[in-house]
């Protein structure tokens, strides 16, 4: 008897239901880039709340100081996590560990020492070092090893954010080594000019590598997120998507996206070609993340859907 289903092919293992993991916020947009980018506590907690109900169950959080600028301060982050969590009980919160504007370990740890209710599920943790337009994501070896062993010591699970195929090396040398365990949820990010392009090309070879084990979603830059996320919907991955990628609705860069629209899209994409979406108590059972307290599933995808008159997948 199987007992693991994960080498088979597809169709003959049905894909999974989809699991949109919801960037709200991200290092860089502001708001004079975009009014729509939520970087209060308060508008972060609100914007979570419509994307949970357009049908996101992971929300990838970054905390703002006062200024609106990005902060590892772990006492920002309890109140946005415990905000999310009082409107959304069962949603997946992964926060950032990004070593994109602060790569000290302390810093960048700090709200992995979160407890309780104020703990995230999820954390991001970035497989090597990489350059955006403008800065540079330093990651050494050591610190994503230290970073890697905190959160399985305080049982977060990372977001393993992988920008091309080294950093899939690094994931497998983490696994060899018993740093990294299951459950294993990665994100191939394409789209950058320093990083795998935005290509099905590029993706394929990178899934190709992936362990079977590992539950793996797309997210492009830029102009390529709606691209790499249908490229997700169609080979059975998952999808990251929102402002923290991707500030505009359209490649002309005419409509400023709300985090709300790009879901909501996401949605009616998949619907269209037979994905169903997961709520947050069935992403949580697909990816073998602990069920969070009480919470019923606020996710309510059937809402969006009514809303594009498109009859939701049952
Ligand atoms: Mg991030």
């Amino acid at each position: 008897m199987i007992e693991h289903d994960f080498d088979l092919p597809h169709p003959v293992r049905p894909y999974p239901k989809l699991i949109i993991n919801a960037a709200i916020t991200g290092m860089i947009p502001a708001k004079k880039d975009t009014p729509h980018v939520p970087v209060t506590v308060q508008e972060i907690i609100d914007d979570a709340h419509r994307c949970c109900r357009a049908g996101a169950s992971i929300i990838h959080i970054h905390a703002r100081d006062k200024n609106g600028l990005p902060t590892s301060d772990k006492k920002v982050y309890a109140e946005i996590i415990e905000g999310i969590r009082q409107r959304c009980p069962d949603v997946i919160i992964c926060a950032s560990a990004s070593g994109r504007r602060e790569n000290a370990f302390e810093k960048r740890a700090d709200v992995l020492n979160l407890e309780g209710t104020a703990k995230p599920d999820m954390a991001s943790l970035t497989l090597g070092s990489l350059n955006f337009l403008k800065d540079t994501s330093i990651n050494s070896p050591e610190v994503i090893e230290k970073l890697a062993i905190k959160m399985r010591e305080n049982s977060i699970v990372p977001e393993l954010e992988i920008f091309d195929t080294g950093m899939i090396n690094a994931a497998k040398m983490l696994v060899r080594k018993g740093i990294l365990q299951k459950p294993f949820y990665c994100n191939l990010l394409l789209g950058l000019p320093f990083t795998a392009s935005a290509t099905l090309f590029d993706i394929a070879c990178m899934v190709n590598e992936l362990p079977g084990e590992f539950h793996w979603a797309a997210a492009g830059i830029g102009k390529f997120q709606l691209n790499m996320n249908i490229a997700a919907i169609i080979m059975g991955g998952h999808v990251r998507v929102g402002i923290e990628d991707n500030i505009y609705y359209d490649n002309e860069r005419e409509i400023l996206a709300t985090n709300e629209m790009l879901i909501k899209r996401i949605v009616r994409i998949a619907a269209e070609i037979g994905r169903e979406i997961a709520t947050s108590s069935q992403a949580r059972q697909i990816l073998g993340l602990n069920s969070s307290s009480s919470g019923d599933v606020k996710n309510d995808y059937k809402w969006a859907m009514q809303e594009s008159n498109l009859r939701p997948a049952d």
